[in-house]
């Protein structure tokens, strides 16, 4: 094992050597090495979270991509999330012209459980061919990936547009995203995200929806169920119409490209009440919804409400909803998109489906086909020890300058 250090670096792998990600002709010395750049994003906290406690400001890590962009020359700018103080998005672009490609990955991470990491979190650490620290895999180690790549490549001579886009709150809200739409800005043609799916192109992913529902009923003495309105009781029915709904929406969709053909809800928490012997008052359950592409978040979500107060009229309960978070949506790239086929003889494999949600649909709402690519497994992703393999920096940096050569230059 050994800690990477700025100045103080100590490696022991045997079949990838990190001085063989070194690379051959350093262009612009001022820019630290890629392992180096890796270390120095892990080692910048950027935790995103609907929590608010655990929220934290992306800037420090955009700001330094800024530094490096710029050092390679890019034309860069830093973009305040209106909708959320703290939190920035970064825009580089070099080359001229219109289209071009966008390479885009989110600088934060998901909150992280520091008692459970073997390693420091927030230090680059190699070990067993893999590099561990929170966001090492998701995603915070495809930019230095792409920067590598750049370092040997005169950007300003590329003829179309090269966009490098870090956004904000992936994680969380997708505020980032949102406001590059909100912007109205065209950015190029087509769009990569680094996003780890273990170097196999992605052209589709289901949309997320969470919703929570608080039946509100009356409390009373549990000797005389006339002194009450029983708010658990009413949940158990809302539970049953919504496994009915589950089964229709199920009958109605399916889509043979998902390891999971069809939408499906998770009943993910219930609470409620507050003794034995008292009819409980109020109760709340929250659900996680799973939608294939083709399936609109705000129609479904009218759907179950709509479900839920036919239920409930006449009973005296009443319910409030909660979105708890916008929701994800679904995402689908044409499979006869260039950028589809052209990923799939990068990386040598068909276009496939992931269970994850990604910015994908909003970066398809400004007129980008997009595809998502990169190194990692999602597997590891969100969890302690999170790594990536060394042996993914290579490829993914073949393929990069790949894309780069056939959409840039
Ligand atoms: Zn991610």
């Amino acid at each position: 094992m050994g800690f990477i250090n700025k100045g103080a670096i100590e490696y022991n792998n045997r079949d990838v050597s990190v001085s063989d990600l070194k690379p051959k002709i350093i262009m612009n010395n001022k820019i630290p090495g890629l392992i180096e750049q890796f270390n120095t994003l892990i080692s910048l906290p950027s935790v995103s979270c609907i929590e608010p406690q655990l929220d934290m400001s992306n800037h420090a890590v955009v700001a330094q991509l800024g530094e490096w962009l710029e050092d390679l020359g890019f034309k860069v700018e830093i973009m305040p999330v209106e909708e959320k103080a703290g939190k920035f998005n970064l825009i580089a672009v070099a080359g001229k012209g219109e289209g071009g490609l966008v390479l885009s990955g989110h600088t934060d991470t998901v909150p992280y459980d520091e008692a459970g990491w073997n390693y420091d979190p927030f230090k680059l650490t190699e070990a067993d061919q893999r590099l561990y620290g929170l966001g090492s895999a998701d995603m915070k180690g495809f930019f230095p990936i792409v920067l590598d790549v750049l370092r040997d490549m005169r950007v300003n001579d590329f003829i179309k547009p090269l966009y490098i886009l870090a956004t904000c709150d992936e994680e969380s809200t997708m505020a980032g995203a949102k406001a590059l739409v909100a912007s109205g800005r065209s950015l190029g043609e087509v769009a990569v995200i680094g996003e780890p799916t273990c170097l196999k192109p992605v052209n589709m992913h289901k949309g997320i929806l969470y919703e929570t529902i608080r039946l509100i009923g009356k409390a009373g003495h549990s000797s005389d169920p006339s002194l009450g309105i029983n708010a658990l009781e009413g949940m158990n029915d809302v539970i049953n119409r919504l496994l009915e709904w589950r089964t229709s929406m199920q009958q109605r969709a399916v889509n043979d490209k998902f390891k999971v053909p069809y939408a499906t809800i998770n009943f993910g928490t219930i609470s409620g009440g507050d003794s034995p012997n008292r009819i409980c008052g109020n109760c709340e359950l929250r659900i996680d919804l799973r939608f294939l592409p083709g399936m609109e978040i705000e129609l479904l979500r009218a759907e179950i409400r709509r479900e839920v107060m036919e239920l409930i009229d006449g009973t005296g309960l009443k319910v409030e909803f909660d979105r708890i978070f916008p929701g994800v949506p679904a995402m689908e790239t044409p499979a006869d998109a260039d950028i589809v086929k052209y990923a799939e003889k990068l990386a040598g494999e068909p276009a496939s489906s992931v269970a994850f949600g990604t910015e994908a649909p909003y970066f398809k709402t400004m007129g980008m086909d997009t595809v998502v690519l990169g190194p990692g497994n999602i597997e590891v992703a969100h969890q302690i020890n999170e790594y990536l393999e060394l042996a993914s920096i290579e490829p993914m940096k073949n393929i990069t300058r790949e894309l780069i050569k056939q959409y840039c230059m």
